[in-house]
């Protein structure tokens, strides 16, 4: 275990990492100073506060140098795939060959904030007609003009139906730039009528039978698009491989984030859980990796558990988080207002279920993706909160909206009465964009007052 717990600036962990290297402590492959990431453009990781772990230093180090690992994978001779959407499913099928790296470009969402607007993307995706209305994984329109910031895929895959109004214009738009798309199709979740075969799916919801076939039929597409891309044989026995390996990941997610929501003084603070949380989608571009990422920060938290060490007095309030902020300093100023995360949707909850191991492997990952909670009704993305809510004890619930997106208009609203009838918590809704700075005094000003009103209701 490392150190007591306590968060350090971007220039202690570089002091620190300097006195390992001078003492020969080994590092990974990837690891170093995460001040060279700052002087490469990421600026906003000087103004972040860092949980003070090795594995947490290997957390970040890991997420920072994707692009040089997907850069690397080319000139290696493995294949690319930019799965664009679906946030869990397509990745699982491309791990599965050996030769594929699966990431995502909507993962651009965050550029904005990590360089502070100084990339040009969001410039760019208002030249091409994408403007400020749309939420910001617009950035990803940038990405693909400019090329610097991943390489191109050598294909594209793109879920269609069931999307949000943002992404199907902006992957259309990125079509009509010339970038080819397979497209696939994840149909609205309905409630099966009365009498039709229906299908329970992971994570609780229940669909018709027949969207899961149909699905299914769309994913065999996939299959043979990555067949032909690979010059490999996709089998079920493989794929099944590929499964036991994903639910390897979300098993080793799952137990972190049991002990980093339950315990007390709280783990791991919220900035590291939420990256570490994102793995779960396509394994920041190395699934082996990313186990050991896991492994090393669950050890780290098993044993300050045990220890009774962690962070945040121990009245803290308990906070619910709802969709990701699109300025990662928030998760800093949350713990600064005197909250604590005790439980997260941040749009892929269906990529933190297990898969299904015991049917068909195909028909596994169609259940897999019809459980995406943003392909259903908001009602149902509520219904799951709520249980989550009550399963990790949460005393108040925060949904941070997303600027542009089509979502967030009225999803506040449905998931707020929802959780008020159910749970009598308080609900906040507030607007992150992927710079804070100035509404810092006003967000700090309204988590204060939801972490006072918690307090106030343990004294009733
Ligand atoms: S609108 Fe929401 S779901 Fe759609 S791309 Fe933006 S953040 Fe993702």
């Amino acid at each position: 275990m490392s150190e007591t717990p306590r968060q350090i600036t971007l220039q202690e962990w570089d002091r620190q990492v300097e006195f390992w290297q001078a003492a020969g402590v080994p590092q990974p492959a990837y690891g170093g100073p995460l001040g060279r990431h700052a002087a490469d453009g990421d600026t906003r990781l000087l103004q972040l506060r860092y949980d003070n772990s090795r594995a947490a230093l290997r957390l970040w180090n890991f997420l920072l140098t994707e692009e040089d690992r997907l850069r690397a994978a080319r000139e290696a001779g493995r294949k690319l795939v930019g799965t664009m959407k679906d946030l869990g499913t397509v990745p699982v099928l491309a791990y599965s060959l050996d030769n594929l790296v699966a990431f995502y470009p909507d993962g651009a969402w965050w550029i904005p904030c990590v360089m502070e607007v100084n990339s040009g993307l969001l410039q760019i995706a208002d030249s091409l007609g994408v403007d400020e209305s749309f939420c910001p994984v617009r950035a990803m329109l940038g990405a693909f003009v400019t090329g610097a910031h991943f390489p191109i895929p050598d294909l594209l895959t793109c879920s269609v139906g069931a999307t949000c109004d943002d992404f199907s214009a902006i992957a259309q738009r990125l079509s009509g730039l010339g970038h080819p798309i397979l497209w696939w199709e994840i149909p609205h979740r309905r409630i099966p009528d009365p009498g039709e075969e229906a299908t329970e799916l992971p994570g609780g919801f229940s669909a018709p039978a027949s969207l899961v076939r149909f699905v299914r039929s769309e994913l065999e597409r996939l299959r043979r698009a990555l067949e032909e891309l690979s010059g490999q044989t996709l089998d079920d026995d493989t794929l099944r491989r590929g499964i036991v390996q994903a639910n390897h990941v979300r098993a080793l997610l799952a137990r972190l984030r049991d002990l980093a929501f339950t315990a007390t003084p709280c783990p791991m603070p919220a900035l590291e859980m939420l990256i570490a949380e994102m793995l779960a989608i396509h394994f920041c571009s190395d699934q082996d990796e990313t186990i050991v990422v896991l492994q090393e920060l669950l050890g780290e938290v098993t044993l300050r558990v045990a220890a009774g060490t962690g962070y945040s007095p121990a009245d803290a309030a308990r906070i619910f988080w709802v969709n990701p902020v699109a300025d990662l300093q928030v998760m800093n100023l949350l713990e600064d207002c005197g909250g604590r995360i005790c439980g997260t949707e941040y749009l892929f909850a269906h990529a933190l279920d297990p898969i299904p191991e015991t049917v068909p492997p195909l028909e596994a990952l169609a259940q897999m993706a019809l459980a995406d909670p943003m392909v259903g009704s908001t009602t149902d993305r509520a219904t799951r909160i709520v249980a989550e809510i009550r399963r990790f004890g949460a005393e108040a619930v925060i949904v941070s909206r997303i600027p542009g997106a089509s979502h967030c208009a009225l999803e506040g609203e449905i998931i707020g009465e929802l959780v008020r009838a159910e749970c009598g918590l308080p609900v906040l809704e507030i607007e992150v964009p992927p710079l804070t700075d100035a509404l810092r005094p006003t967000l700090s000003t309204r988590l204060q007052a939801l972490v006072e009103t918690v307090k106030n209701r343990r004294n009733r």
